[in-house]
């Protein structure tokens, strides 16, 4: 079956399958130190190394998370509350209109909650962008230490976000980055040590892990009060037993990410959209003059609403995404779109195919045939 839905959650790749079946052998906690404990302690610290590699950071700043929300929300409150511990209250919580919810929520929740913290969305740009004039004028301000979080690469468009130019305003200012890595790990270098931020985000099962398991980094000086107390796991980070079989899933898709051929991915994606300019005349990619992810694309077909789509695609067996966000049974129109000045009534058509590591050719061609196909048939309808 076509499945084109990988940033929402990719296949589990062979290598992490086989890395959980094994740590399904083992049963001991990580933190006994009988000879099962170790060998669980081994697989937590051997995953921790190739997760720590596959972002160039200190295998010791790598805490577990159960995904990226977690990490997300840990990253915030930890920095929060850190800096406050550290004498350098965080006062400005500053995030681009276009993060996951998992950043958006908890900048919110803090500015209902914490006193003394102000917060604002940092505009984007028609393009998908983080507008970086917007920081530069918000660090200017006068007031205390800022949090900074801009993701690396957006969910939605695959729009790749300027790191090195937020980090450099960031560090002129004295204040601290969260980057959240979620949809950039494995698609665009994610170099935590070049990046120069203070806390990276990444989840497993974006990368070919499994769903539940992913990972905050945070550097050596950076402020951070733990938010999870209790048995002292992950270094006093974020307590409670490891997810040992998740986490060797993790280390497993990891190790497996730096084969990935990426410009296979980008020539796919590439035939996909020429086949769909031909298909669909009027078809308009958002974020398509800017950088992004090789796999994603995020597309409107004017008068084919989302909904139709998903349900004829998915009859035909092609898994992909609609662009508006779903919950509780309603369908509202993306942030992300929106944020890049989109109309509701475009953003209704807006869908999303992400390719991933075992994505092919037929994929690409069965999602352009069942597209075809829906659009002959409304057009008879139409003209009937
Ligand atoms: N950040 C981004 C950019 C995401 O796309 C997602 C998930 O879609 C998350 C964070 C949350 O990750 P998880 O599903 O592991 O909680």
């Amino acid at each position: 079956m076509p499945y084109l839905d990988h940033n929402a959650t990719s296949t589990l790749r062979p290598q992490a399958r086989a890395a959980m079946a094994r740590a399904c052998e083992i049963h001991g906690n990580p933190s006994s130190v009988h000879r099962s404990g170790r060998a669980a302690r081994a697989l937590v610290e051997d995953a921790r190394d190739h997760v720590a590699l596959l972002v160039n950071a200190n295998p010791a700043n790598v805490t577990f998370t159960s995904g990226g929300t977690e990490a997300n929300a840990l990253a915030v409150w930890g920095a929060v509350y850190g800096s406050a511990e550290s004498g350098t209250p965080v006062e400005r919580l500053y995030a681009s209109a276009i993060e996951h919810d998992s950043i958006l929520g908890t900048m919110m929740e803090i500015s209902t909650r914490v006193a003394g913290v102000r917060t604002a969305k940092i505009p984007a740009t028609p393009d998908g962008v983080v507008d970086l004039d917007t920081l530069h004028d918000l660090l200017r301000e006068s007031g205390g230490r800022t949090l900074v979080a801009v993701m690396a690469a957006n969910n939605e468009t695959g729009v790749v976000q300027p790191i090195a130019r937020v980090s450099k305003l960031v560090r002129k200012h004295g204040g601290l980055l969260l980057v959240d890595a979620v949809q950039a790990c494995g698609k665009i270098a994610t170099d935590f040590r070049a990046l120069d931020a203070d806390y990276l985000t990444i989840s497993a099962h974006k990368l070919g892990g499994p769903q539940g398991v992913g990972a905050l980094v945070v550097k050596e000086d950076a402020p951070f009060a733990a938010q999870i107390h209790g048995g002292g796991q992950e270094r006093s980070r974020r307590a409670g037993t490891e997810n040992v079989v998740g986490i060797a899933g993790f280390g497993g898709a990891a190790k497996a990410v730096g084969d990935d051929d990426v410009s296979r991915l980008e020539m796919l994606r590439n035939v996909f959209e020429s086949g769909l300019r031909n298909c669909f005349p009027a078809a308009i990619v958002f974020g398509q003059n800017s950088q992004r992810t090789a796999n994603t694309s995020n597309f409107a077909l004017p008068g084919i609403a989302a909904e139709t789509a998903l349900i004829a695609l998915d009859l035909d067996g092609v898994m992909v995404s609609s662009g508006a966000a779903c919950s509780s049974g309603k369908v509202k129109p993306s942030h992300v779109l929106k944020a890049m000045g989109v109309s509701d009534d475009l953003a209704r058509f807006a869908l999303r195919m992400s390719l991933g590591w075992d994505s092919s050719g037929f994929d690409v061609d069965a999602t352009l045939a069942s597209l075809e196909k829906l659009g002959t048939r409304i057009s008879a309808r139409k003209a009937a």
